[in-house]
């Protein structure tokens, strides 16, 4: 990467591309109608960059009725034609991926690096996955099981999804919960979140630009409370996909579950990284250091409980720390960054006060003091003498915070790697492969990695055990959420009385 990549700084304009207003209902721009406005604030700078009036409830429906609408013709689409739609706009996106990246690094202050290198070419690539995987839609094979009977099974979309994203990934959290919908031949209405709604509009706007008839993707950019609320119960939406925190999940699944929806929840994450001792020291140091810092830690699989064997914990701690103090913090828009702001002023003080508390029970070996000035920056924190049941290990931080706890025997690792509600994502650090083995059968999450920690992929899914929720986002793991399978049972005999109407005609 060469700095005259970044000399321009940012040249996105809100404004410019959302002239009429956050909403984008039936393929076009409106305003929300909700009577209240809402600033996004650039995390980097604190000023303020774009005021936009929010979804309120009107918005919900009417984008809701679009989505309808567009249902019939999108889902009688044959897979090829979708196929082709996905395609193009796969395409669209690679030629406007400077803007995607700025855009995004904009609203979630996240180093432009990020944006351009994980970010942008993540969603293209997964655009042409689900281009692909569009035409693979299965079933079970047909057969004749009762012998007078052929049966098969068709594996069909659901009707509106209704999809509800987080702030931590804008871009990825749409293209995950677009994409698998859209290619199942579903339509859809996201909301995603207030702060962030920049490349999740830009996102819908190239699908139409693509040739994705108008009404399939819509976007209603409004607070959880109404819009969101809204949106999970409306009647005329089939299905719920939900990203963001456990406790959101839970209000929106109650709200799911009374109008019966499919529901799918991707929700928060506390992922350990476990290391053996027998573990490549120095690789276990960059990816711990990486993996918990990524993103500015607001990643839900982020590393943030490192268990380290005995025999290599004072150096990893040293080593830790030695790193942390060596990256980069400032401006996302300068090619040295490494760490941008948090997303907020309210997050970056919340993480703030999580790590003070820390201070009564734990010992703060760098970091722990928000840097003074405008923007939201943290820097990166290493935590030790924390007790496994103190909230610095048991609760999700959401920022550049990793705590680091020894432990004896491999059993000891396992248990303490299992110990919270979560279980969305987890490493093991070991050069021995029963070890590795073990690991990865007995930790409870939906990702185990060996010997790194973040990496993702679109072939592959992504979903969490237990409080982490449940369902797949990416991979074709995913249209099983957004599909519904009828089994279809033809009879072959052509005989008006069946045999099996004996049991209620008698010997008649
Ligand atoms: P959040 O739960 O506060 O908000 C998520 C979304 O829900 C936002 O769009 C918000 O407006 C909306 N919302 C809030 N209240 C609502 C309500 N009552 N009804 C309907 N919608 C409502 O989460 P956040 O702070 O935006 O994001 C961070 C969280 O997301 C973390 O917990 C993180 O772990 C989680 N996350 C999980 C994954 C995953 O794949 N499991 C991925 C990214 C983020």
């Amino acid at each position: 990467m060469t700095d005259d990549r970044f000399e321009t700084q940012n040249r996105f304009r809100p404004e410019d591309r959302f002239p009429a207003g956050a909403q984008y209902i039936a393929g076009e721009l409106r305003a929300g109608t909700s009577g209240r406005t809402h600033h996004v604030v650039d995390p980097a700078t604190g000023t303020r960059v774009w005021t936009y009036e929010l979804a309120g409830t009107a918005d919900v429906d009417a984008a809701v009725a679009a989505a309808r609408a567009a249902f019939p013709g999108w889902s009688g689409a044959t897979p090829g034609e979708r196929s082709d739609a996905l395609h193009r706009f796969a395409a669209v996106l690679a030629d406007r991926a400077e803007e995607f990246a700025q855009a995004e690094s904009l609203q979630c202050g996240k180093p432009l690096k990020l944006s351009r290198e994980f970010d942008v070419p993540g969603t293209i690539d997964n655009t042409a996955f689900f281009a692909g995987a569009a035409r693979h839609l299965q079933g079970q094979s047909a057969g004749e099981y009762t012998g007078d009977h052929t049966s098969y099974v068709r594996r069909e979309p659901i009707g509106v999804v209704g999809s509800i994203a987080p702030w931590n990934y804008p871009l990825q959290m749409a293209a995950w919960k677009v994409l698998p919908a859209i290619a199942a031949g579903n339509t859809i209405v996201l909301k995603p979140a207030e702060l962030t709604p920049f490349t999740s509009l830009l996102f819908a706007m190239a699908a139409t630009e693509a040739g994705i008839p108008a009404g399939v993707v819509n976007i209603v950019t409004g607070a959880g409370q109404d819009a969101g609320e809204h949106l999970v119960s409306h009647p005329d939406v089939a299905m719920t996909s939900f990203t963001g925190s456990t406790a959101v999940g839970k209000r929106v699944a109650e709200l799911a579950t009374a109008t019966v929806k499919r529901l799918h929840l991707e929700l928060g994450g506390k992922a350990p990284f476990v290391v053996f001792d027998d573990a490549d020291l120095e690789a276990a140091v960059h990816g711990a250091v990486a993996g918990s810092l990524i993103n500015t830690g607001q990643d839900c699989t982020a590393a943030t409980r490192a268990y380290v064997q005995r025999p290599l914990y004072d150096a990893f701690v040293e080593q830790v720390a030695e790193v942390m103090a060596s990256v980069r913090v400032g401006d996302p828009f300068a090619a040295d960054t490494d760490l941008g702001p948090l997303v907020s002023a309210a997050q970056r003080d919340r993480v703030a006060a999580i790590v003070e508390r820390a201070r009564g029970y734990a010992t703060v070996v760098t970091g722990g003091e928000p840097v003074k000035g405008e923007g939201a920056f943290y820097p990166p924190t290493l935590i030790a003498d924390a007790p496994q049941d103190s909230e610095i290990v048991q609760a999700e931080v959401f920022g550049p915070v990793l705590v680091v706890l020894p432990f004896d025997s491999d059993d000891d690792g396992i248990a303490l790697a299992n110990d919270t509600p979560y279980g969305l994502a987890a490493s093991a650090w070991t050069r021995d492969v029963y070890r590795a083995g073990r690991a990865t059968r007995e930790i409870q999450a939906g990702c185990v990695w060996v010997n790194d920690h973040i990496p993702i992929l679109s072939e592959m899914p992504h979903g969490g055990y237990k409080a982490s929720g449940f369902g797949k986002d990416m991979s074709s793991y995913s249209f099983e959420e957004y599909t519904q399978v009828k089994h279809v049972m033809y009879d072959n005999t052509a005989v008006a009385r069946k045999d099996w109407h004996r049991t209620i005609f008698g010997d008649r």
